[in-house]
């Protein structure tokens, strides 16, 4: 018999507040009623506001966030375009698998894991690619195997510069609505996001907030890949009157009201502000063990996930089975190359000091069954200190 908080440290899903899994709890609705519309076409347009995108559209899809990936590949792409890729952690190397498996001509840029996207690199090819053969450039906005954010705002200063006309293609999975994003002033073309991580909700919805330019290629008169069940066209007609082109998870749109609600009313801003705190506290916690995250540099930490290596002769899987089942607390494993060796703690969603303290405790006590010398205390103690100071102007306000 287990009793208390089975505690949730993976980098996605995330915990879902009490008053969006309450919004949730609604009877079984008409699709097609007239007053369906009140409730998304509301959705659409705060969706927006969360990605900052005002001149283009956002689409939901009953998918996960992989389905998003999909769908703005099949949208504007045609099979054979040339596309350039960086792969630096599980989750660009299975955008990259995607691409290719969609016929792509991919060209992938291999970075150490540890580091973000390449702007050198990027710059180098889009400088010489001056015929535009290059139709898409695709970022990782946040690596979640490694806990890397990669500078969106760089990459569109080398397409800027060199007046290269690629769409931007962003993966925001495990950054949009916790850590600054900026669809518009980016000039990112292709968003994607799911609803189980900064937006707080149970994975099976994602979204996928797309420019005006995206549109445009959308139906430009060049062949296109075949698509069907997730062409913008389709939706378009459909999501304009507030409906979609197939029965939609209706529950899922109640819960993202109160989601949505609940980050403008703490503001994005604070909510990047939060995030940010949080993941310094951690990340100081996981220093103060003695500890090395596999984020190579503090212009590549991620305010949403630390990937923390076990001391050399420490098994990270043994740490991770041993949290969850003496500790009930589970943290994100190490993927592919990084197994077992190393451990995740996401810090994202609706998450607050005391639970980061109490992520580190875990570790703490796990890491030390599982037999690495550390001193038991001196992560939390570290975290303790760091929040202590950084929360005590808030303090003094209230
Ligand atoms: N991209 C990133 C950065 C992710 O972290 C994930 C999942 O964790 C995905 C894509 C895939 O999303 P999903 O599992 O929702 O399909």
């Amino acid at each position: 018999m287990k009793h208390g908080i089975r505690q949730l440290f993976i980098p996605g899903p995330t915990n879902v507040p009490d008053r969006v899994r309450r919004a949730m709890n609604v009877p079984m609705e008409d699709q097609r009623s007239p007053d369906l519309p009140e409730l998304t076409l509301g959705l659409f347009g705060d969706l927006k506001r969360a990605f900052r995108n005002e001149s283009g559209r956002v689409f939901m899809f009953p998918s996960s966030g992989t389905g998003a990936w999909e769908a703005a590949i099949q949208n504007t792409l045609a099979s054979g375009d040339k596309v350039l890729m960086a792969r630096f952690g599980q989750f660009s190397h299975l955008w990259v698998e995607m691409a290719q498996r969609l016929g792509l001509d991919v060209e992938v840029i291999d970075v150490e894991w540890g580091k973000g996207v390449p702007l050198d690199a990027y710059e180098a090819r889009i400088a010489a690619d001056a015929d535009h053969e290059i139709r898409a450039v695709f970022v990782t906005h946040n690596e979640t195997a490694t806990g890397v954010t990669s500078d969106i705002a760089g990459v569109r200063k080398v397409l800027d510069a060199h007046s290269h006309p690629a769409l931007l293609f962003v993966d925001g999975v495990s950054s949009i609505a916790s850590i600054e994003f900026r669809q518009d002033e980016w000039g990112v073309d292709l968003a994607v996001a799911g609803s189980q991580k900064g937006f707080m909700l149970p994975a099976g919805l994602s979204f996928l907030s797309v420019s005006e330019k995206a549109l445009a290629a959308n139906h430009d008169n060049r062949p296109k890949m075949a698509r069907s069940y997730f062409a913008f066209a389709d939706q378009i007609a459909m999501n304009d009157q507030g409906y979609f082109p197939y029965t939609p998870p209706t529950q899922f749109f109640h819960g993202l009201r109160a989601a949505l609600d609940m980050l403008f009313e703490e503001g994005l801003e604070n909510v990047f502000a939060r995030h940010h705190r949080l993941a310094e506290g951690v990340r100081r916690g996981i220093q103060g063990l003695g500890l090395k995250l596999v984020a190579a540099g503090p212009q590549w930490y991620s305010d949403t996930v630390s990937a923390i290596y076990v001391p050399e002769g420490v098994d990270a899987n043994r740490v991770i089975k041993i949290a969850y089942e003496r500790y009930d607390t589970s943290f994100g494993g190490g993927l592919a190359r990084l197994n077992g060796k190393v451990f995740r703690i996401g810090h994202l969603g609706d998450l607050n000091a005391v639970m980061c303290l109490s992520a580190l405790a875990a570790a703490e006590i796990s890491l030390a069954d599982a037999g690495a010398k550390i001193t038991p205390g001196a992560g939390v103690a570290a975290a303790h200190a760091y929040f202590r100071e950084a929360d005590a102007p808030v303090l003094v306000e209230r």
